[in-house]
């Protein structure tokens, strides 16, 4: 069984081609840059890596470029011998709490929920649209980034704001990074022998973005971002948690437009505002102050979000680290765990892999 995976963002397009019954990846393309001079394709199958650089207009050539690539080197003839495509969609709302067959329907409501999601949701679109183009017979699926939290009760999920936000306007927290949270939970029981349903943990993305979750019982009952993914943990770029009364202090006082307040905590804050760099690896080699604050900032904020989530759950089975910070940093994560959390607690570090698990998905919604 072959399914395709595609994470169609602003940008760039992320395809990665998965025999099922083996779970292995056949084929893996990263397009990047699309729309810029230096666009480049990177094509892996086997031991085979090739590297093009010629510049890419737009999604579309970018498709095209990758199901070239796919038939030049005898991989699959073109997208109609695939058993689905499945499609990262970073917002679903609150209509979307599963994985989810896309019909005109779905495309409708994914379209509709593009305020909530402006950068991503527009550019998830232009990967479901041009694929089913070129796979008009092949079955396509939305997986969704929030669906994972939508089992957050409403006391997580609300904010304490005037309730006709919520009722009219749909402010709420919906949380993000669900399918790597799910792909972790899943990875989890299966080193504890046990069924997810079992299983009270913590999982910690930790990557550019950063969020972390608090699963009872296998379902999610809070997490750190929230309407969008600014909220919670120190991230990259993002701020995370902030008074929002300094966002209305900026407008009213230092005279910042909308879009600069918006830039500024999305872009300029997190590691990167506070020392001048996002890449942690070299931020820990680093020996600046502000590189050591930065670091303390963000490991503090992560030791908050578990202490928090510890008091929610009671029982914790396993605290488990992910994302390229997590999964590669023992400094990290000897620095979060430095107050000896209690014994009774695994501390596990997963390789996130949330291809597979959108094509996991897939089979899912195949079955039904
Ligand atoms: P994204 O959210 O963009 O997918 P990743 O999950 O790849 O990001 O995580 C990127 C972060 O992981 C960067 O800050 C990078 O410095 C950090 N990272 C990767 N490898 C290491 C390492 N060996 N030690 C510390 N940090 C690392």
């Amino acid at each position: 069984m072959k399914i395709a995976v595609i994470n169609s963002g602003s940008s760039s397009i992320k395809f990665q081609l998965f025999d099922m019954n083996t779970e292995l990846v056949l084929a893996s393309v990263l397009v990047e840059k699309i729309g810029e001079f230096s666009s480049s394709t990177i094509f892996k199958h086997n031991e085979k890596k090739v590297v093009i650089t010629s510049v890419i207009d737009n999604h579309h050539e970018g498709l095209k470029n990758i199901i070239i690539l796919l038939s030049q080197n005898n991989i699959i003839k073109d997208f109609s011998s695939l058993d689905a495509i499945g499609h990262r969609v970073v917002h679903g709302g609150e209509e979307f709490k599963k994985s989810t067959l896309i019909d005109e329907y779905v495309i409708n409501k994914i379209r509709e929920l593009i305020p909530l999601a402006p950068l991503h949701n527009p550019a998830n679109l232009e990967g479901i649209t041009i694929s089913r183009k070129k796979a008009p017979f092949v079955k396509q699926i939305a997986v969704f980034d929030t669906a994972f939290h939508s089992t957050m009760p409403k006391e997580a999920y609300l904010y304490a704001l005037d309730y006709e936000m919520y009722e009219k306007h749909k402010i709420r927290r919906y949380g993000f990074h669900g399918t790597s949270h799910s792909y972790v939970l899943k990875e989890t029981a299966k080193i504890f022998k046990k069924s997810v349903d079992e299983l009270n943990i913590i999982t910690l993305h930790l990557g550019n973005g950063a969020s972390a979750c608090a699963i009872q019982n296998g379902k999610s009952i809070d997490t750190s971002m929230g309407f969008t993914p600014l909220e919670g943990l120190i991230m990259g770029t993002r701020s995370g948690d902030v008074d929002p009364a300094i966002i209305i202090y900026m407008q009213r006082e230092l005279g910042m437009g909308v879009d600069e307040v918006d830039n500024l905590l999305n872009k300029k804050s997190g590691l990167l505002g506070i020392c001048g760099s996002n890449d942690v690896r070299s931020i820990i080699e680093s020996d600046s102050e502000k590189s050591k604050l930065a670091l303390n900032m963000m490991i503090r904020r992560i030791k908050k979000y578990i202490g928090s989530y510890m008091a929610l759950l009671g029982r914790v089975d396993a605290i488990v680290f992910t994302g390229g910070i997590g999964e590669n940093s023992q400094y990290i994560r000897d620095k979060v765990l430095d107050n000896h959390l209690a014994g009774s607690i695994k501390i596990l570090v997963i390789n996130t892999d949330e291809e597979l698990e959108i094509a996991r998905e897939c089979i899912k919604v195949l079955e039904k």
